[in-house]
């Protein structure tokens, strides 16, 4: 209520506002404000976009977001002109590995994924990383699992071999390990839950006992569990044990209306890795079984698995994922969802990202023309800004509407 107040206040004097002209990032002192002025704005909320929209920033978090006639613009704010484009907040990728990478960072970010969750990485790197790269604008904000966890013999060490997991031989190993985990900088956990049935052989896997306690760990300490599963036969251990995601759609056959309505009940999320699937020959069922989710309710974040396997990978804006989930039935505005409000929750980030309201951190991007009647729009960025901070700046050298006089109202 306070900001909202100096807002107002700020809005009975005349603005003075300055052009964003063509510049390409920060390069010093941050003005007070920046106000994205006169786009399409979709707040990542699933509700209908706003048009001809202001967004205020300040202090690397969202002051205030509305249609342009009851939302002020303060004065000292710079200004940038999006007419004609759509602003949208950061995405995710919910998915990936690579994510120690500060060149793989950037580059997603520079796309407008401004956070990535990497699900599985070896935990001394993980560690390193963090010591040496801390989180800085330019980068993607990484969310970590640290390694896999499974069961001497378990997946990914068969088939894969060993790297990128960790094994648990009891429940009581299995507390040790989550709380160690998450000491060691896991933001969240992940559960290898594969008995083999895409890989053609038995492959052990962990006791309901010890995924509940694990599930029990990451819960107690206010964060979330990711379960890689492949198959149906492997989805009520891993609803059993209560995960809050599931890393890849099943493809071994069809969903079952059952299924999807316990998975609905039981609010978990499913990261479906189309591209991952796309890549692995199985893109006909995932779709299919994505269609059927959706369908019947089902919640989806996006994520891809991001060189998680041997295949040509996207990386920066995922658009084979889109496109895909677009091929199951999910509207534009759906995958939007997806890829913001959804995403930011399986990455136990819902509180302060996934959507542009009052409050939440400033991660935004900019495109060109309109993601809703055409998702290729997507890959026209524009503007990108992380935590406040502009990381890429290509609009047009325009000059700005004059800021109308307040009407009495902020936010919305
Ligand atoms: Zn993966």
């Amino acid at each position: 209520m306070r900001q909202r107040n100096v807002v107002l206040a700020l809005t009975l004097f005349c603005a003075m506002v300055h052009a964003a002209p063509g510049s390409s990032a920060d390069t010093g002192d941050a003005p007070p404000y920046r106000v994205l002025v006169g786009g399409r704005m979709i707040d990542g909320t699933g509700a209908d976009p706003v048009e001809d929209a202001v967004l205020v920033i300040s202090g690397g978090r969202i002051l205030a977001a509305g249609p342009r006639d009851t939302t002020g613009i303060p004065i000292l704010s710079e200004v940038f002109d999006v007419r004609g484009m759509t602003v949208l907040p950061g995405f995710f990728n919910a998915h990936v590995h690579r994510g120690l990478s500060a060149a793989n960072l950037e580059a997603w970010a520079r796309e407008g994924v401004t956070t990535v969750r990497d699900l599985g990485c070896d935990e001394r790197s993980l560690a390193i990383f963090r010591t040496y790269f801390p989180p800085q604008p330019r980068r993607s904000r990484l969310v970590a699992a640290g390694p896999l966890i499974t069961v001497p013999g378990g997946y990914p060490i068969v088939p894969f071999g060993g790297s990128w997991s960790t094994v648990v031989t009891s429940v009581n190993h299995a507390r040790e390990t989550g709380e160690r985990l998450l000491d060691n900088g896991a933001d969240l956990l992940k559960l290898a839950l594969e008995t083999g049935t895409m890989f053609g052989q038995p492959i052990p896997v962990m006791t309901l006992g010890e995924a509940g306690m694990l599930v029990g760990v990451a819960h107690g300490r206010d964060t979330v569990v990711s379960a890689h599963i492949t198959s149906t036969v492997d989805l009520d251990l891993a609803l059993d044990a209560g995960v809050d995601d599931l890393a890849h759609m099943a493809v071994d056959r069809w969903l079952t209306t059952d299924e999807v309505q316990r998975i609905v009940d039981d609010d978990v999320s499913w990261v479906p890795t189309l591209e991952l699937w796309l890549c692995a020959g199985r893109r006909a069922m995932a779709v299919a079984n994505l269609r059927r989710f959706v369908a019947g309710g089902g919640r989806v974040a996006l994520g891809t698995d991001y060189e998680g396997y041997t295949c040509d990978w996207e990386l920066g804006m995922p658009m084979t994922e889109i496109r895909l989930m677009a091929e199951a039935g999910m509207t534009p505005m759906q995958i939007i969802a997806a890829a913001t409000l959804n995403a930011a929750r399986v990455s136990n980030l819902e509180h302060d990202l996934g959507t542009l309201e009052p409050g939440k951190v400033a991660d935004v991007f900019v495109v060109e023309g309109d993601p809703l009647s055409d998702l290729d729009a997507l890959l026209d960025v524009r503007l990108v800004i992380h935590e406040g901070t502009v990381i890429r700046n290509a609009l047009p050298g325009r000059i700005p509407p004059p800021p109308r006089p307040a009407s009495g109202r902020v936010g919305g």
